[in-house]
């Protein structure tokens, strides 16, 4: 990928005035989003938190989880002195775990290397832990005003209805030209970068959607080429779909005589690395040898409950065990269980990392 000289952002804006830059920073600033909460001050910090938590969730989702990760982390410094524990119980239920731990390092890399200011250029930033190309544009061109494109998932939608753009982008080198075209519809003027940033993404979260596109309301409807052929639903083309794989695992939820769960840390790679879960097995047969070494007779296992991954199709099946004395089963696990546990109460477990599906079970006993 290429970048722009940014000594181009002293041309004259002429270029603009009929253009897709020129319409798409008006209307972002009569009638796109204003309130974010990461919008309230454009500081790298928060725009990169923001950016990290978006990637694959909603912004409605987003909104809390951002707001509660401020009060706890305020700046880049709180965060890289906080334990990757805690990070994770407060990433808790966002899922894609890898951009936490990320966050974590790289914040711990900004505070170390770059003395707790973050990297003002589109090419250093990308030097940065989970900081791809389009995570560096938002920051470079949101705080720092610089002509860089972002390219979302939202923002390819986007571009591809404009332009026309039908090249398959499961194919890298069509990326890379979709890259070149966003580069191409950048405003002129440094100045209008955040808030044609801004308003690329909003429109795309608000007006040019996967299903629903509201051409008869987008501020470039005149100009979209998919919308004068009345097509928008055929873009983007992507021919690759994930294919996800189906897998089951086996866990035990065992609760003391104190009403404490015993929770392990998973090891630092494959599914929930380093998250806090039931003691879990890859087959039925090892689930019931353990089952058996704790002395449980009469288990059942409750229902199945899916749970989809990027690339797995979870089969949970979980058992149920409770009122067990915590010293006996220390000694016993120390022996058979590979990974560090805990007994943890529900305000421990609150707070801890913990996988979507797991929490919810832990949820249902407490009310019990
Ligand atoms: Fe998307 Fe329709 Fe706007 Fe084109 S006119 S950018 S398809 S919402």
């Amino acid at each position: 990928m290429t970048k722009t000289s940014s000594s181009e952002g002293a041309s004259p804006r002429s270029k603009d005035k009929t253009g897709f830059a020129l319409q798409l920073v008006k209307w972002q600033r009569k009638s796109g989003r204003h309130d974010l909460p990461w919008q309230k001050v454009l500081a790298p910090y928060r725009v990169w938190v923001s950016e990290i938590m978006l990637q694959q969730t909603q912004v409605v989702t987003v909104i809390s989880y951002f707001e509660r990760f401020m009060n706890r982390f305020p700046n880049v410094q709180t965060l890289a002195n906080a334990h990757l524990d805690e990070v994770l119980g407060l990433w808790s239920g966002l899922g894609y775990y890898s951009r936490a731990r990320n966050l974590h390092r790289c914040a711990q890399q900004v505070l170390e290397m770059h003395g707790a200011e973050f990297p003002k250029d589109f090419e250093t930033l990308q030097t940065l832990p989970g900081i791809g190309p389009s995570t560096a544009a938002a920051i470079a061109s949101i705080c720092f005003k610089e002509r860089v494109p972002i390219l979302d998932g939202n923002v390819k939608r986007v571009l591809c209805r404009l332009k026309g753009f039908d090249a398959d982008l499961s194919i890298s080198k069509h990326h890379k030209e979709l890259w070149e075209v966003a580069l191409k519809e950048l405003p002129t003027a440094k100045a209008d970068m955040p808030t044609y940033t801004q308003g690329i993404m909003d429109l795309g979260a608000t007006i040019c959607t996967p299903k629903n596109p509201k051409c008869s309301e987008c501020p470039v409807q005149k100009i979209c080429d998919a919308n004068l052929k009345g097509n928008p639903l055929s873009y983007p083309v992507k021919s690759k779909r994930i294919k996800r794989t189906a897998q089951s695992l086996w866990m035990v939820c065992i609760e003391n005589t104190k009403k404490e769960i015993f929770l392990e840390q998973r090891s630092a790679k494959g599914i929930w690395a380093g998250l806090y879960c039931f003691p879990t097995f890859s087959n039925e047969a090892l689930c019931d040898q353990f089952i058996n070494s704790l002395g449980a007779k009469n288990v059942h296992f409750e229902p199945v409950i899916t749970h989809a991954l990027t690339h797995k199709e979870l089969s949970l099946h979980v058992v149920k065990l409770s009122g067990f004395s915590k010293q006996k089963l220390d000694n016993l696990f120390s022996k058979t269980l590979q990974n560090v546990g805990h007994w943890m109460s529900q305000e421990h477990w609150s707070g801890a990392g913990i996988p979507a599906p797991i929490r919810k079970v832990l949820i249902a006993m407490a009310a019990l």
